[in-house]
């Protein structure tokens, strides 16, 4: 039995997870999930899966509603109250945590199951973008693997380790080009919420379907990719692929190409971190070729998503200028999502900024958390 914790269990990574928790049920025992704000659909999962302990972050809400920090569903204890969720990264009897937090909150606990020791299972992107080079560093120390759960660096994780690192050229990102592929550009300022959150070919949270529309998802995939497998930007292309079946590419010194196929479903990259190094059978989603297959892939146009453009300008640029960048995004993506802004302020805004950070030269350091912290929290001053 593979002993694992899922946080964020009552977003979407953390629905597609339990689908592998149940379809693998005689292989995995779940130790403990977390939730922050859907307090409801935590206790339904407790009562589903009998974790050993379950924690919801948001204390302000859960003592407004039970009166305490504690609270015992079917003889399961349910934490609450500030860094409850340590309570989580520090148990060591987990072999392997599912990071599935969204946005920068997922920062710290990547950052505290790496020094447990624990194997990082990580879907929350946010986190190593911010940090990269730090939790690398945290996970060589302690000897915790990374496993990527992103659906694209799943992909190129899969086939790098098919193919002799020494021969690796480049990697080819894939990206669905979102909602608005097509749209005029001249248009994007009137963008509601619903089209944006509105992907044509994957079910997701309300920040990520936000990012694939103004494709800051794919720079932060990127970023992702170069902190993940040490890949200079330079050897990190992206290519549109509106069909989402390929999942990304990856070079060789010959001039060969290899391709990750696979159904849109996240429950696969999913498992396969969770198994990970082992390879088990899937028998609930498989690609099918029942219909023609119809594949398109081409060239990304910046002048549409310029996005793209300021995600390999702030990783070029390195230091805290990652963390900038996906603090910026995140900021502003809230305030769009809370009608602050306009869907075309989103990008107008991360690059006013960004060249503004640009040219404080203390920001090309290495990370520290307490200074990202600190960082997030001028920024969102500043954008308030
Ligand atoms: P979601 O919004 O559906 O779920 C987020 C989860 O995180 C929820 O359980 C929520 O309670 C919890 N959470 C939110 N704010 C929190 C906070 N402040 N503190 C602690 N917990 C908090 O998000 P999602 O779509 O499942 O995405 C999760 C992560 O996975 C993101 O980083 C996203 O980029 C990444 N990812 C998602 C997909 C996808 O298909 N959804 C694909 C690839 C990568
Ligand atoms: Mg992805």
């Amino acid at each position: 039995m593979k002993r694992i914790s899922i946080l964020g269990v009552t977003g979407s990574i953390g629905s597609s997870a339990l689908t592998i928790l149940r379809n693998h049920a005689d292989k995995l025992k779940l130790v403990s999930v977390s939730s922050h704000s859907n307090i409801q659909k935590l206790i339904d999962i407790v009562r589903l899966y009998k974790p050993d302990f379950a924690v919801f972050t948001d204390s302000t809400l859960f003592y407004e509603k039970f009166g305490s920090y504690e609270i015992t569903i079917e003889s399961v204890p349910v934490y609450s109250g500030p860094d409850v969720l340590k309570r989580v990264t520090s148990d060591t009897t987990n072999d392997i945590i599912l990071n599935a937090i969204s946005g920068t909150a997922g920062l710290l606990p990547s950052y505290d199951i790496l020094l447990s020791g624990i194997d990082l299972a990580l879907a929350n992107k946010e986190s190593i973008v911010c940090a990269g080079d730090l939790l690398q560093n945290i996970a060589s120390s302690t000897g915790a693997a990374i496993i990527p759960v992103d659906s694209e660096h799943s992909a190129i994780f899969s086939l790098l380790s098919k193919i002799d690192r020494k021969y690796l050229e480049s990697i080819y990102i894939t990206a669905s080009g979102g909602p608005f592929l097509r749209r005029n550009k001249e248009t994007w300022h009137s963008i509601t919420k619903e089209e944006a959150l509105k992907h044509p070919t994957w079910s997701m949270g309300q920040k990520i379907s936000i990012d694939s529309a103004t494709m800051a998802n794919k720079g932060l995939e990127v970023i992702e990719a170069h902190y993940l497998f040490n890949i200079p930007y330079s050897k990190i292309n992206v290519l549109i692929h509106p069909q989402s079946v390929i999942h990304s590419m990856v070079e060789t010194y010959d001039g060969e190409l290899y391709a990750q196929l696979g159904p849109n479903d996240m429950s696969l990259p999913i498992m396969n971190a969770i198994f990970y190094p082992d390879m088990l059978y899937n028998d609930f989603n498989r690609f099918s070729f029942k219909n023609t297959l119809h594949i398109s892939l081409e060239q990304i146009n910046t002048t549409q998503f310029p996005m793209l453009l300021y995600a390999y300008q702030a990783g070029e640029a390195g230091g805290y200028f990652p963390a900038i960048y996906n603090f910026l995004n995140e900021i502003l993506v809230n305030k769009f999502l809370t009608d602050k802004i306009k869907f075309s302020d989103i990008e107008t805004q991360v690059n006013l900024y960004l060249q503004r950070y640009f040219k404080n030269t203390d920001l090309y350091s290495n990370v520290n958390v307490d200074s990202l912290f600190l960082l997030y929290k001028e920024i969102n001053d500043q954008l308030a």
